[in-house]
């Protein structure tokens, strides 16, 4: 099976004519609860693409956590260890979007901050067959959760996002490493990365995969579906060209709707 360890933020999205200026009160047009945290964008679209995926992370004791966790179970995560956090809230990520289309984030880590390196690693099973890890933890985090996977003989990928110093180190200890642009660019440019492309699509290695037309609404959480998808498919034993003309065809499909996920928590 696929084991995912990462984050798990509920987005609070406020639309905004502008954004306000240092000590200035603006109106929010509207605001909406959406599941986010890439960790579990993650886990929920390689669910979604038909994986039995296992979301290693952690929730805070309070009704978003609760909530949060009872819809990635209905939506096929195993959420059996996911851990709750009696000080921490669950993660949250406060999204203003100005009507330019520009967006301001706070991520408050919160009880993601709580998940340790050793402990995530020993929460991994033996059966798993992929390991997957991305940057919204600690890098130390993502190292030991990777070299538990090697341990186990398991397919390691790492979704290099977001970018920092720490992932050029990590990188030897994937077997896939899944990055956008920006990214591939920040860590001197790979040869075996699997990059996507935004509307363009994807390539890995020789091998590319364009995007269809669609009609986007919100690009937040493509590049997760995207790597969801993707080790669904590698899990599934397909190769990499099929792997990655699935995974465009989920990316795509994650910018038709608002938020990360296709569905949200309602206002
Ligand atoms: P990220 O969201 O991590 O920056 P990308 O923007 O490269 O990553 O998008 C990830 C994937 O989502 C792409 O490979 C593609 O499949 C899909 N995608 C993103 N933007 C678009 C778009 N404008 N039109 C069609 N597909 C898109």
């Amino acid at each position: 099976r696929v084991v995912v360890v990462g984050s798990i933020n509920v987005d609070s999205v406020v639309r905004v004519e502008a954004h306000p200026a240092p000590g200035e009160t603006v109106l929010g047009l509207d605001v909406e609860l959406l599941p986010g945290g890439k960790g579990a964008n993650l886990a929920a679209g390689a669910a979604a693409a038909g994986a039995d995926v296992l979301l290693i992370g952690r929730v805070g004791d309070d009704d978003l956590g609760r909530r949060y966790v009872e819809r990635l179970a209905e939506h096929g995560v195993d959420v059996s260890a996911i851990a709750v956090d009696a000080d921490r809230p669950t993660g949250q990520a406060f999204i203003t979007v100005a009507a330019s289309g520009e967006n301001s984030i706070i991520v408050v880590a919160g009880a993601n901050g709580g998940i340790e390196a050793d402990a995530a690693a020993r929460a991994i099973p033996d059966d798993a067959a992929v390991v997957v890890s991305q940057l919204e933890l600690a890098p130390a985090v993502a190292e030991a959760v990777l070299r538990r996977g090697r341990a186990l003989g398991a397919l390691t990928v790492l979704n290099a996002s977001p970018v920092s110093p720490a992932a050029s180190a990590l990188l030897e200890l994937a077997d896939v490493v899944i990055v956008n642009e920006h990214e591939w660019v920040a860590l001197g440019s790979p040869a075996d990365a699997c990059v996507t492309l935004g509307a363009a699509g994807a390539r890995w290695g020789g091998v590319d995969a364009a995007s269809g037309p669609v009609d986007v609404v919100d690009t937040t959480g493509a590049g997760d579906a995207f790597a969801g998808a993707l080790v669904a498919a590698l899990a599934a034993g397909a190769s990499r060209a099929d792997a990655l003309t699935a995974a465009v065809a989920a990316g795509a499909r994650a910018t038709t709707y608002a938020g990360a996920q296709p569905w949200g928590f309602g206002a």
